[in-house]
């Protein structure tokens, strides 16, 4: 579980993030969903520990994590721009830092691989450097990265932005599928309101570093609580 209370980051008079409170059960799927420079990435960078929190607590599980390094939060990320290391195979891209950490044995690490592999249908690729994959391929590696970590709490921070429309939908479905059968708590960054709507069993509409309405996407289509919420979830992509 994912505790989020009273979450505000400042960088200097900007306040990008407004007090924030949320909780993600285990086994969730969130998706914060809103404008461009609302605050959403800031707060799943707080969350994976790559920004620091300015006011506020936060807790994975029993523990509050705001002043632990990322590698001590057992959180992964998935980047819009996969992030992946150009001189790196896909394996490397997805394994690279779990050798020298000495917490996994070889083994361990090529079975995790393979099982990852196997389910994002990256298998024959795994010895490609990125340039030799497509933008989906990328993604796949760069969620297979995520994958392979077993992390407690997988953030996404638009996922999908790059690919094209078709790739996009497809994504979509095998995301909820990764999801349904691995259950691990998920927080989602998207500005694609359809997305949000598709894939979050809750949708959190976040606009000016606050949160408007945290909500199943149901009842946030049926009862939108402002008119900002509204305006969002109704209008077109
Ligand atoms: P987008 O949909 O465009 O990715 P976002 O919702 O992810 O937007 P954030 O990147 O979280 O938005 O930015 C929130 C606000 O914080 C914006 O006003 C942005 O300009 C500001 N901001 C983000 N990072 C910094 C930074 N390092 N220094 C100063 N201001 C920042
Ligand atoms: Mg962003």
């Amino acid at each position: 579980r994912l505790t989020l209370e009273n979450i505000t980051k400042r960088f200097g008079e900007v306040v990008a993030v407004n007090e924030l409170s949320l909780e993600v059960d285990d086994g969730e799927f969130v998706v914060f969903v809103g404008p461009s420079g609302c605050g959403k990435s800031t707060t799943l960078r707080m969350i994976a520990g790559l920004e620091e929190i300015t006011d506020g607590k936060l807790s994975i599980d029993e523990t509050v994590v705001n002043d632990l390094e990322p590698p001590e939060r057992n959180v992964a990320m998935v980047f819009q721009n996969y992030a992946l290391y150009p001189h790196m195979t896909a394996r490397r891209n997805m394994t690279f830092g779990m050798n020298s950490s000495g917490s996994y044995t070889d083994e361990e690490i090529d079975e995790r691989v393979s099982n990852a592999a196997e389910m994002l249908d990256i298998v024959d690729l795994l010895e490609r450097k990125p340039a030799n994959l497509s933008g989906g391929e990328r993604q796949r590696v760069a969620i297979g990265r995520a994958l392979v970590r077993q992390p407690d709490v997988f953030l996404l921070d638009e996922p999908l932005s790059n690919l094209d429309a078709k790739l996009r939908v497809q994504m979509r479905s095998e995301l909820s599928e990764l999801h349904s059968r691995l259950q691990t708590t998920t927080v989602y960054v998207t500005h694609d309101q359809v997305e949000a709507l598709t894939l979050g069993d809750r949708v959190a509409v976040m606009n000016e570093g606050q949160l408007e309405q945290v909500a199943a996407p149901q009842e946030l289509y049926d009862f939108p609580k402002t008119q900002f919420v509204a305006g969002f979830i109704g209008s077109p992509a």
